[in-house]
């Protein structure tokens, strides 16, 4: 694979850390190489392939629909537009619903509905939001703003106003923080790039009252939770509460670049006409997509599938750890939403597994996520799980070559 110019120079901006690796195929939950070597993939685009690769179902939507019409903009009523938020409010606390292209995108614009929500009651000066210590929201300001980790905001100037961060999931932490300047509060209900991090269900219990005492508004992050992944649409369906806005992309799309808020009614009140937009936001091919998407991910019996496979790899992989306690110390998530917690250094071990041809992904917290795709199969559960004791052999192997060569200086 010829990455640079005859300068030298790879004409790609080096953002990104990147394997070597690279994919011309998919099938299912397998990805090819050029060279037809074959990957397990439990990383799906990070939680976006949520189908799977070349789903035939979402192939046929997308060549149907790219034979019809691309793109219209939102100067006009986009059919695709309607079916799709119809379904989407059909299924959960939601009202109104604004299609956008990706998660960042989402969060700013949850951001901004809840901030016009008191602006159109005059309550100008009501913009802030109270976010939480390993939480991840995006990469555009406001996103990152919201995000408030350091390393992520330096360099780039100024991080936006009106942000407040809690330490952990306490109460009493986030009553402190409330001031008359307090607009809403946001949260993943799992925090995914945290370390797949679950928010205590009477947390989010606790933090409902709180917004219904205090007249604030609720925004879930359900950009990487969301659209099935803990067997559920969405993971806080597993709690009898609601949010009053909720932002959503990745496996909305199933690899389509496609996002959304999800809001009620009410506090939707002032996204009226000029408040905000986007060219592509609900573009028919996107639309046509996510509608066979959801309509697939919420049939009963597939969220039922997702519990049961994802119970069987937390268990198999449970008895994994439990014979490679140098190595593993923790599985912990819900549904096919995995977080499994190294002891040695997560990016060795996300190393390792892909050496065994098994494809994850770091997080926080030393963790390696574990995302197949909903569709994943029990027999392929099953090859995940040899490869990761694959892995952790080998680990244990280089471990004690190390140690040993340690002793001899
Ligand atoms: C990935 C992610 C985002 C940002 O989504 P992009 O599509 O990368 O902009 C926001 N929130 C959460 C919880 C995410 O996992």
């Amino acid at each position: 694979m010829q990455t640079h110019n005859d300068n030298g120079i790879n004409p790609v901006m080096g953002t990104y850390n990147r394997s070597p690796l690279s994919f011309v195929r998919g099938d299912g939950a397998w990805l090819e190489t050029e060279t037809g070597d074959k990957y397990l993939d439990f990383t799906t685009g990070i939680a976006v392939n949520s189908l799977g690769h070349g789903h035939p179902k979402l192939v046929a939507a997308l060549k149907v629909q790219a034979e019809k019409l691309w793109h219209v903009s939102n100067l006009y009523t986009v059919p695709e537009q309607q079916a799709l938020a119809a379904k989407l409010t059909e299924l959960t606390f939601a009202e109104k619903i604004f299609f956008c292209n990706s998660g960042a995108e989402a969060i700013e614009g949850s951001i901004k509905t809840a901030r016009k929500y008191f602006a159109d009651k005059g309550e100008d000066s009501r913009y802030e939001i109270i976010c939480f210590a390993g939480a991840f929201h995006g990469r555009t300001l406001a996103a990152l703003a919201a995000t408030g980790n350091e390393s992520y905001l330096n360099g780039f100037g100024p991080p936006l106003a009106g942000f407040k961060h809690v330490d952990s999931f306490d109460i009493e932490l986030v009553k402190a923080v409330i001031t008359p300047a307090t607009a809403a509060i946001l949260i993943e209900p799992i925090q995914g790039e945290g370390g797949v991090v679950p928010v205590p269900f009477p947390f989010l219990k606790d933090l409902r009252e709180l917004c219904d005492s205090h007249g604030l508004l609720l925004i879930f992050d359900e950009v990487q939770c969301g659209i099935g992944r803990t067997g559920k649409l969405f993971a806080h369906q597993w709690t009898d509460i609601t949010p009053d806005i909720m932002s959503v992309a990745k496996g909305i799309g199933g690899g389509f670049p496609l996002g959304a808020i999800l809001a009620t009614e009410e506090a939707a009140a002032g996204m009226v006409p000029g408040t905000h937009g986007s060219t592509y936001g609900g573009n028919p091919l996107g639309m046509a997509v996510g509608k066979v998407v959801i309509d697939t991910i919420a049939a009963p019996e597939m969220l039922e599938t997702i519990c049961q496979n994802g119970l069987a790899l937390k268990q198999k992989t449970d008895s994994v750890i439990d014979r490679f306690p140098d190595i593993l110390s923790e599985i912990r998530g819900e549904g096919l939403m995995l977080g499994l917690k190294a002891v040695i250094e997560n990016k060795k071990l996300v190393e390792a597994l892909r050496g065994q041809k098994l494809l994850t992904v770091g997080a926080g917290d030393n963790v390696v996520r574990l995302l197949p795709p909903l569709t994943i199969t029990l027999e392929e559960v099953d090859i995940a799980v040899k490869a990761l004791e694959s892995a952790c052999e080998d680990l244990r192997a280089t471990e004690k070559t190390m140690d040993k060569k340690v002793e001899e200086v």
